[in-house]
């Protein structure tokens, strides 16, 4: 089992080669596409490169008249003879060079960002589906917001770093090839020199980002700390208006509001001097193109330069570093959104390819057939791996038993039920359900013959009807309001304006622990399972529902095998059987009767309870019984 320290470095540490292993899934698929896109890409760069070279032809040959003119690829008989001819030409090659260049722009942003977000999507909803298969204790291990951010933050970098860095990546390193090749093939000498520029370039803007990004991390920090506060400012107006701390709270608003500011101008005050600097460099470069290009050209051939250059060259080049230098101002960027991408990657593959889940055995048993026989078999079970929390447990329970569970808090009595709902598997020993080992079954068909009220019901946003039938498809009105009858919750639900369609969770309606509890038993019985599970199912019941439900929890639990892990023992009085957890041992087990009669941890546990019903009045359990029961 993980010892994370919460912060997915585990997920990170077991992933190899991520962006491999992402260009292998999702890469298949999505093919056609990006082909297309790179095909557009090249053929884009090539395109913008076009008129720079023509331009400078023309120059040389229609305005200055000293070369013929030709055109590299083309045949010369292909060529217009006037002058004016070939001016038009120009033209239209400039031109058409432009519109066709718009148009493979147009299909590679298409075809680009359509694989970006088919496989944002894709990933993002595998990524969740494998998230719920995890074992328990991964979600034990992690905070909620760390999950969530694997699921949204992760994921979204993943996207952008698709649609648009590895877009601009590819194209700068596209057009700097092609325009490489090009002024290498017109003037290599001059051309070694304008090239220089483009490391320079790149190294600026790679520096930028190492000295930018931790301070975009302060802000990012600031944020989150100011919205923290807001947040519980908002929160708790009530606390701090009684106890009149506006001052104190408003100053501390302030502090944190300044921090961000600092953070903000302390980034800022780099980034401001980041595009002079890259302006000073192709300024130098710019010129001294244009002065050694001009030196050339009036030498025509000496010093370090045999080759000569005309005019036309000369402009081609000047054009040509133009478009070499802009975008290596992206560079930087790029390099940097890679590694951010990188391992956002890392911790969607450790999640994607996590090998800790619990295994659904595809070969796993279905029964049809399940009449709830639970055997533990000296189960021993610890969640680190270091404290035994649940320590060589044996225990038959026979189909329909009602067991109730007891001990002191931490005994291990939740435990003991997770480990027969496969939440998580045992160390040692096996757990039997009609004489099936539970990890032999298919995770699913053991769970759709459990039903679980936990200790924290937990209500998703929706109506009373869906977070009922939860689980159910379609039951029918009648049903529903039997589950929630005998769960003893049908009296406030008919109650309630909109009845079953009253919305809940969290924004809905506000319902007390004790509702919140019957519902989540209505949910149970209305699944009609083999097995019940009900954990302190009436912790947060206020005496008089907990009678209710007692009285609906033993008609329940008639049919079905049934665990009930209560503190009041009063619940499990009427229990076939009572079985008391010490520690992680079972040290006691019998009837209330037998175990009163022992003399020994469930007596004092009884005795310490009776202590508090004594302090009810007779009539007035009698009397709840009386009226509420049914
Ligand atoms: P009970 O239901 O008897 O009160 P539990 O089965 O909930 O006891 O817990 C038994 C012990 O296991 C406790 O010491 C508790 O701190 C520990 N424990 C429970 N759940 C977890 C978990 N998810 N991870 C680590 N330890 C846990």
């Amino acid at each position: 089992m993980s010892n994370s320290d919460g912060s997915l470095d585990d997920l990170r540490e077991r992933t190899d080669r991520p962006m491999r292993y992402l260009a292998r899934q999702y890469g298949p698929d999505n093919l056609s596409y990006l082909v297309i896109g790179g095909v557009m890409t090249v053929l884009g760069a090539a395109l913008f490169s076009i008129p720079a070279f023509v331009l400078g032809v023309a120059l040389d040959t229609i305005f200055q008249q000293n070369q013929a003119f030709t055109l590299p690829l083309v045949p010369d008989v292909w060529l217009p003879d006037s002058r004016e001819g070939q001016f038009w030409l120009t033209v239209a090659i400039v031109t058409g060079s432009f519109l066709t260049a718009a148009v493979a722009g147009y299909i590679r942003g298409w075809a680009l960002n359509r694989v970006a977000q088919d496989v944002q999507h894709e990933l993002r909803t595998d990524t969740y589906e494998q998230m719920q298969t995890q074992r328990m204790s991964f979600f034990d291990d992690h905070k909620t917001g760390e999950i969530m951010s694997v699921l949204n933050n992760d994921v979204n970098q993943l996207e952008s770093f698709l649609s648009q860095d590895l877009q601009a990546g590819v194209r700068i390193v596209v057009t700097s090839i092609v325009i490489a090749a090009i002024t290498l093939y017109l003037h290599w000498q001059l051309a070694l020199f304008t090239l220089t520029m483009v490391p320079a370039l790149a190294y600026a803007s790679h520096k930028f980002q190492q000295v930018i990004e931790p301070k975009y991390g302060d802000v990012r920090s600031s944020v989150g700390k100011l919205n923290t506060r807001l947040e519980n400012n908002i929160g708790g107006i009530s606390v701090i208006k009684s106890f009149g701390q506006e001052r104190s709270e408003a100053d501390r608003v302030a502090g944190a509001s300044d921090e961000y500011r600092s953070a903000n101008w302390s980034a800022i005050r780099s980034r401001i001097k980041f595009f002079p600097t890259l302006i000073l460099i192709t300024a130098v470069g710019y010129g001294v193109t244009f002065a050694l290009g001009g030196y050339v050209f009036l030498q025509d051939g000496s010093w370090v330069f045999t080759i000569g250059l005309s005019a036309g060259t000369l402009v081609t080049f000047l054009l040509y570093s133009r478009r070499l230098m802009y975008p290596m101002r992206e560079f930087g960027q790029v390099l940097n959104n890679y590694q951010y991408a990188y391992s956002a990657a890392e911790r969607v593959v450790g999640l994607l390819q996590d090998p800790d889940q619990i295994e659904n055995r595809t070969d796993g048993k279905r029964p049809e057939q399940i009449d709830g026989g639970v055997e533990y078999e000296n189960v021993t079970f610890s969640y680190d791996g270091e404290e035994t929390i649940i320590d060589d447990v044996s225990l038959s329970v026979a189909p329909g038993e009602t067991v109730g569970l007891v001990g002191p808090t931490g005994a291990g009595k939740t435990t003991l039920t997770k480990l027969l709902m496969r939440l998580y598997d045992t160390d040692e020993g096996a757990v039997r359900l009609d004489g099936h080992d539970v990890q032999e079954l298919d995770v699913r068909s053991l769970r759709d013959h459990l039903g679980y009220v936990s200790q924290e019901p937990f209500l998703f946003g929706g109506t009373i009807r869906e977070n009922v039938s939860y689980g159910v498809t379609d039951p029918e009105e009648q049903e529903l309001v039997t589950a929630l009858d005998r769960a003893g919750a049908w009296e406030f639900v008919s109650d309630l304006d909109d009845g079953l369609e009253t919305v809940v969770g969290e924004r809905g309606v506000k319902l007390s622990g004790g509702q919140r509890q019957r519902l989540a038993i209505a949910r149970a019985i209305l699944r009609d399972p083999t097995l019940l599970v009900l954990d302190e199912a009436t912790s947060h019941v206020d005496n008089e529902t907990e009678l209710v439900v007692q009285q609906n929890v033993t008609e329940v639990s008639e049919q079905r095998t049934t665990f009930v892990i209560a503190h009041r023992l009063s619940t499990v009085r009427n229990a076939d059987r009572i079985i008391v957890l010490d520690d992680g041992q079972i040290v006691e087990s019998g009837t209330h009767d037998a175990l009163l009669e022992t003399d020994g941890l469930y007596a004092d546990l009884w005795r310490v309870q009776i202590g508090d019903l004594e302090a009810l009045p007779e009539g007035f359990v009698q009397q709840t019984v009386g009226t509420t029961g049914d």
